[in-house]
């Protein structure tokens, strides 16, 4: 499992060299004489010639809000990628999660290596980056709820909870220490669902997404009926998309599978009418 822009990058390398060879392979890269893989500091080089060449296109098509600006931390080389890997682990599905069923190979090689290799490695920026991805999410929601936006679900009290308890940390350069309590602190235990539609306040006695205890939850296996569950308006307009969109392709599609997408359109829309019927504002925990 990846990302989309990672499996298309992966098609395109296995594209330029031969079968079964590596991806970033010397021979197929590079026109010097050399074996095995490029080094690192020819992938430095390379991406300095990609900046160059995406500025001069973005010139040339006079998109010069595309340019990319001179970096004042210097060239972006592949240490750099540190911090994009754990912002990406971090706010990708599920976070962690994915780190653990995505990136797993990850976290015990490339990023047990660059962990040995500084101080301040891949792990803490992990945790500052979870950090920071669930301040985002809790603060966005305290902002909504201000705005006067609802949440149902059987979390939706819990979540409020945590959008206030957000505040403290919303505007503020978070610290590793921080960082760490904020990761440990269950009542900010609350990750986006945007596949799900859904977001998850999570408490792990009350998860059915897994069997073991875990702190934290398996977003991709998320179970209807989770006691977990809140959803906001806005999760609610997806969810309307979703059912016209299901409707729409029923429309086009006869037999089983029409009905089938008919089904499911109905189920979605149940879902809001059951959102408004029970969702709770700010005013009403007040
Ligand atoms: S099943 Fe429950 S705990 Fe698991 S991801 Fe879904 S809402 Fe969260």
């Amino acid at each position: 499992m990846a990302i989309a822009p990672v499996v298309n990058a992966i098609r395109v390398l296995e594209r330029m060299v031969p079968a079964g060879d590596l991806l970033f392979a010397h021979d197929a890269h590079d026109t010097r004489s050399g074996t095995g893989a490029l080094t690192v500091s020819t992938m430095g080089d390379r991406v300095e010639d990609f900046v160059a060449w995406a500025n001069e296109e973005a010139t040339a098509h006079g998109l010069t809000e595309e340019v990319i600006p001179p970096d004042p931390h210097g060239n972006i080389g592949t240490a750099r990628f540190r911090r994009s890997l754990a912002w990406h682990i971090a706010r990708r599905l599920g976070g962690l999660v994915a780190l653990a069923i995505q990136y797993g190979h990850l976290r015990t090689s490339v990023s047990i290596g660059y962990a040995s290799r500084s101080r301040d490695g891949i792990h803490d920026l992990l945790d500052v980056e979870t950090a920071r991805a669930t301040i985002d999410t809790v603060a966005d929601l305290h902002d909504d709820l201000e705005d006067g936006l609802g949440v149902s679900g059987p979390a939706a009290r819990r979540a409020i909870t945590a959008a206030a308890t957000a505040v403290q940390y919303t505007g503020t350069v978070i610290s590793l220490r921080q960082a760490r309590q904020i990761v440990a602190n269950p009542q900010l235990a609350v990750y986006d669902n945007p596949n799900a539609l859904l977001m998850c306040v999570y408490k792990r006695e009350k998860a059915l997404c897994h069997r073991d205890i875990k702190d934290t939850p398996s977003l991709d296996r998320c179970v209807s009926g989770c006691g977990n569950i809140a959803r906001t308006d806005q999760h609610i307009t997806k969810i309307l998309d979703r059912a016209d969109f299901l409707d729409n392709r029923a429309a086009r599609v006869p037999g089983p599978l029409g009905d089938r997408f008919r089904r499911n359109a109905a189920r979605l829309r149940d879902l809001a009418e059951a959102h408004h019927r029970t969702r709770i504002t700010l005013q009403d925990t007040a």
